[in-house]
């Protein structure tokens, strides 16, 4: 392209997965005019600040300028593309498509970049069919941040043409513009673009679906040889439906097929990933298409149906609890055990603005939603490490469909893997918002959690002024308490108890879990009490605790999971400090009450911020 001379051509890219981003990072790159639509806050807030990272097969650190979160705004901003490229899943087309139909003029162009049979159908009654292009897309990657992928595939070339044969020009113009950005694609007609999309689908039907149910990697299942005569008669199947519809490959089609699936990587197919993550597919126009087909003209493709109905029975299964609205009987559950029935307040949520914390803890997950007026309505526990990642999607999808949240923060260990929530902050920040509900002014804080103890102390001002972590080893922290007491045979849930009986001052020598744990077998061979024993166990965390540093003459309050399940804690740190140790409410919630209260601030401030733009502009039309 020759820069200089010729105007930008104006990219407008819906959809920022791994294909869009790609896409986007090159074309810009190439010295096109990119606009980018991105739904996810995160997303949207690390594009802007540090742009689109390619990694791994390409390398590219690409800024952008046009980044917005709607169709409203793209068109507000006028951005009036030359080309619409929609990088989509096939079943989020058709609300994109509406929505896009404001950037709509008589020069645009539509891209759809799918991969499936049969999904550019989705834009035809939007757009009409001679505006349309449709591309076989032939590389992928995965995402290793919201804004950076690992472009671990690319086998050019990508293919693009006119589904009418009416805007040859404009596949050709794209297709040139494409290559010289990197991605290698090749104009084609009509007929060839279908037998192109047929081909890669019958390429990733013939994987995705088995390596989804049956949890395979693409070389796990092109290494064993059962899985490898399924794929060898599911493309055979595919083959004889494509030959009906009057589609033909080559003589050694399935031989080369099979050669090029050998090469497949040690990762899941794009929709493998999805049954995996309980997430919808698009198995509906991978495999579902041969069967569609196949039916057209009396052809059985028994494999491609079981596979289909398959995926589509496990998919359903756990989706149908995540309709919003229709809460199903899961939801129902999750939020009659999770909803705050105040006994001292009787505050009872009946609607209106709510504001959501989640706290990915360690050792829990904490969900905390609040009112306008920072009341908790809900609040609800899950542990981390829970295979049934489902129960997680689960909570996500009660409070959803239940609460109007309006504004949500994660914080905690895993807060950066969790892209649902619209901000992201430290536990520091959050447990000091969460105390300063309730406890105003100078104060230290003592959170004790699953593998770290953290002292924060705060100003007058509530702000956090500095804090101490110890993360580097379990000494202290709630998993070593659990260890030590399951070695004792102590249920955890009556250790409280059981030291309250006793006046033993003994502690454990060592915070080496595995020592301590040695020592214990010698107490419990020396013949020491269960109630001496336990006493034993929380006064050496109490000392620990007790020499960490501490600001003098201010409240200290105490949170997390520890304090909330072993209450002896509180009087006999109380002793050691002298000093009355303040616990709250629910403390382990304390963290994940403090992230939504800051997502509160933080939408509140947005909003006033939106209302003094408004009002400020209205005032400069006013005066003009
Ligand atoms: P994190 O934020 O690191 O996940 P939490 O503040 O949730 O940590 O506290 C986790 C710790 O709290 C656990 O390691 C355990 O010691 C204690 N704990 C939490 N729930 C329970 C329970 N139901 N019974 C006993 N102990 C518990």
């Amino acid at each position: 392209m020759d820069k200089a001379a010729k105007q930008p051509i104006k990219v407008a890219i819906i959809g920022i997965g791994p294909v869009g981003m790609i896409m986007a990072a090159l074309l810009k790159q190439e010295g096109c005019e990119v606009s980018l639509c991105v739904r996810n806050k995160i997303k949207l807030n690390l594009i802007k600040s540090e742009g689109i990272r390619l990694e791994g097969k390409m390398k590219a650190t690409v800024l952008f300028d046009q980044v917005y979160e709607t169709m409203d705004e793209m068109a507000d901003a006028k951005v009036d593309p030359d080309y619409i490229v929609f990088a989509l899943k096939s079943y989020q087309i058709k609300d994109a498509a509406q929505k896009a139909l404001k950037l709509y003029t008589d020069k645009v162009t539509i891209i759809s970049a799918q991969n499936g049979i049969d999904v550019e159908s989705l834009l035809i009654p939007v757009f009409g069919s001679d505006k349309i292009l449709r591309m076989v897309v032939n590389y992928a990657g995965n995402l290793t941040a919201p804004n950076c992928v690992n472009v671990n595939f690319f086998t050019p070339p990508n293919y693009l043409g006119s589904i009418d044969d009416n805007r040859a020009e404009k596949a050709a113009e794209f297709a040139r513009l494409l290559t010289d950005a990197g991605l290698l694609t090749k104009d084609v007609n009509s007929f060839e673009i279908i037998k192109r999309i047929w081909e890669k689908t019958i390429l990733n039907s013939s994987l995705s679906a088995l390596c989804g149910v049956g949890r395979l990697t693409m070389a796990e299942a092109m290494a064993d040889g059962d899985t490898v005569e399924l794929i060898e008669q599911i493309i055979n199947e595919a083959v004889v439906v494509a030959e009906a519809e009057k589609i033909r490959f080559p003589d050694d089609f399935i031989r080369s097929c099979m050669r090029y699936l050998k090469k497949g990587g040690n990762h899941f197919p794009s929709l493998a990933g999805d049954v995996i993550n309980n997430r919808q597919t698009e198995i509906d126009y991978f495999n579902g298409k041969i069967v569609e087909y196949g039916k057209k003209h009396y052809v059985r493709t028994s494999l491609n149906l079981a596979f289909t109905n398959m995926v589509k029975a496990m998919t359903n299964k756990n989706i149908t609890s995540r309709v919003p609205g229709a809460a199903g009987v899961v939801n129902r559950n999750i939020v009659q055990k999770g909803i705050v029935r105040n006994k001292k307040s009787s505050i009872v949520y009946q609607g209106g603005p709510c504001f959501l914390g989640v706290d990915l803890g360690s050792a829990y997950i904490k969900f905390t939603v609040i009112d306008d007026s920072q009341n908790a309505v809900f609040r609800f526990i899950i542990p981390t490490l829970n295979k049934e990642r489902i129960l997680h999607r689960q909570v996500m999808q009660a409070i959803h469909s239940d609460f109007d949240i309006k504004y949500s923060c994660a914080t905690g260990y895993g807060r950066k893997h969790f892209i649902e929530s619209d901000i992201i902050k430290t536990e520091i920040n959050c447990a000091a918002a969460g105390v300063s509900r309730d406890f105003k002014g100078a104060k230290n804080i003592i959170d004790i959690g699953g593998e770290d103890i953290k002292i924060i102390h705060c100003d007058e001002a509530d702000n956090v002024l500095n804090f101490y972590m110890n993360d580097k080893c379990a000494a202290g922290t709630g998993s070593f308490l659990a260890e030590i007491a399951e070695r004792a045979e102590i249920p955890v849930s009556e250790m409280s108890h059981l030291a309250a009986q006793s006046n033993y001052d003994k502690e454990l020598n060592s915070f080496c879990t595995v020592f301590a744990k040695t020592e214990i077998m010698k107490w419990i061979f020396d013949g020491i009490s269960i109630e001496d024993t336990a006493r034993g166990i929380y006064l050496s965390i109490a000392n620990r605790v007790a020499k960490m540093k501490l600001v003098p003459g201010v409240p200290t309050v105490m949170v997390g999971g520890v304090i909330a399940n072993h209450s002896y804690l509180q009087s006999l740190l109380s002793e050691r400090l002298n000093q009355n140790i303040l616990v709250p409410d629910e403390p382990q919630h304390l963290v994940s009450l403090g992230a939504a209260i800051i997502a509160q601030k933080a939408w509140t401030r947005e909003n006033n911020q939106l209302t003094t733009e408004k009002k400020s502009t209205d005032n400069e039309s006013v005066s003009r």
